[in-house]
């Protein structure tokens, strides 16, 4: 807690609250929707306007953005509100714009961060500037690739440094657009803890209805702000309309929001105590999620088993799997006690998934 009041400095030195709330549309659009957006959020916790000039579209064919235009909108948006600004640099010619036209704060996208060469190159041109500078997280699952990105940026002397946590690709569908993974910034934040660490529930989520759940996992693990994509007509956003949310649902959420300080032993003690809980939650969530995936396989077996005539209860290969897994469990610190009971239970389901299959 103490390092992390330390480190905020440039957000301290910016005057800027905790938690940090950036928002505004994931594309500037035209002149008037940049404006229309940021005078909406003059009554919203957000200080910071956000808008993408340059989007890097995954497929081609897709509203890439409106390009350097941009830069203006947003420069006339900061002095008829007063926000800061922010937008994606993912070149070194996006950075000698964005400077020229005074954006505060610059961000890294999630498809520039996978790449050393590009960060690299990113991080020469900024050499040495006082600009904040938040860094996503590569789209894929890989705490290294993030860490080099922060290292790369530190060594060219960018002292002002922020991640943001946007969730991770997979091939498979799950509830979310990006898994959210919270182990992966949980471990970085261990390893630099002075770093400011920021959620972008819009690209987890994909959708409305689930980030305010995210938001209050990110404020009960103590993260230091939000980006959040808003847009006063959501739904017809030029891109990532399904995820985009009101100026005025934005300051709804914020006010319900809980937000933990952290000031005094007690309240410490009790923050400490709600992130623990909040790591043993999201740790119980994928418990619930791998025994869905291996009932999944075991319905699998099961039909493959009706189909050949064979016995559900393999006895053979269930004592194996036991014997393994009693094994693995010693590594882990878990009794042997414990593995027999959960693996019971375990294997008992599995036997009524199978059960059911057989009956069909
Ligand atoms: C965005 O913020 O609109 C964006 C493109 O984000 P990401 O790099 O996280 O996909
Ligand atoms: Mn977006």
């Amino acid at each position: 807690m103490e390092d992390k009041k330390e480190l905020r400095t440039w957000l301290n030195n910016m005057d800027l609250a905790h938690p940090l709330v950036i928002a505004g549309p994931c594309s500037a659009e035209t002149e008037e929707q940049v404006l229309k957006i940021a005078h909406q959020l003059k009554d919203t916790d957000a200080t910071v306007l956000r808008a993408g000039i340059w989007k890097p579209r995954t497929r081609p064919g897709n509203f890439e953005g409106v390009g350097a235009l941009g830069l203006k909108w947003l420069q006339r948006a900061k002095e008829e509100t007063g926000m800061l600004t922010t937008t994606e640099v993912a070149n070194p010619y996006h950075v000698d714009l964005a400077l020229k036209y005074d954006i505060d704060i610059l961000w890294i996208g999630a498809r520039t961060t996978v790449s050393p060469f590009m960060i690299q190159e990113i991080a020469e041109a900024l050499k040495g500037t006082e600009k904040p500078v938040l860094i996503k997280n590569p789209v894929n699952p890989d705490l290294a690739l993030w860490l080099g990105a922060v290292e790369r940026f530190y060594e060219s002397d960018i002292k002002n440094l922020g991640v943001i946590h946007r969730g991770f690709s997979t091939y498979e569908k799950t509830r979310y657009r990006n898994n959210p993974e919270w182990q992966i910034p949980i471990d970085l934040q261990t390893q630099y803890p002075n770093l400011p660490l920021i959620l972008d529930p819009s690209h987890i989520a994909g959708r409305r209805d689930i980030i305010f759940d995210l938001c209050q996992t990110a404020l009960d693990l103590n993260y230091d702000g939000l980006m959040v994509e808003t847009h006063f007509e959501p739904d017809k956003a030029w891109s990532d309309a399904n995820q985009q949310i009101t100026p005025k649902a934005l300051a709804q959420m914020t006010s319900d929001l809980k937000i933990r300080v952290a000031e005094g032993d007690a309240i410490e003690f009790k923050n400490k105590l709600a992130m623990a809980r909040t790591k043993i939650d999201v740790v119980d969530h994928q418990l619930i999620e791998m025994f869905g995936k291996r009932m999944k396989i075991s319905d699998a077996i099961g039909a493959l088993k009706r189909d050949n005539n064979v016995a559900i209860l393999q006895t053979k290969r269930w004592n194996e799997i036991l014997g393994k897994m009693i094994l693995d469990g010693e590594d882990q610190n878990l009794s042997e006690e414990f593995i027999m009971r959960v693996f019971k239970a375990i294997h008992q389901e599995s036997i009524n998934h199978q059960e059911v299959i057989y009956k069909k």
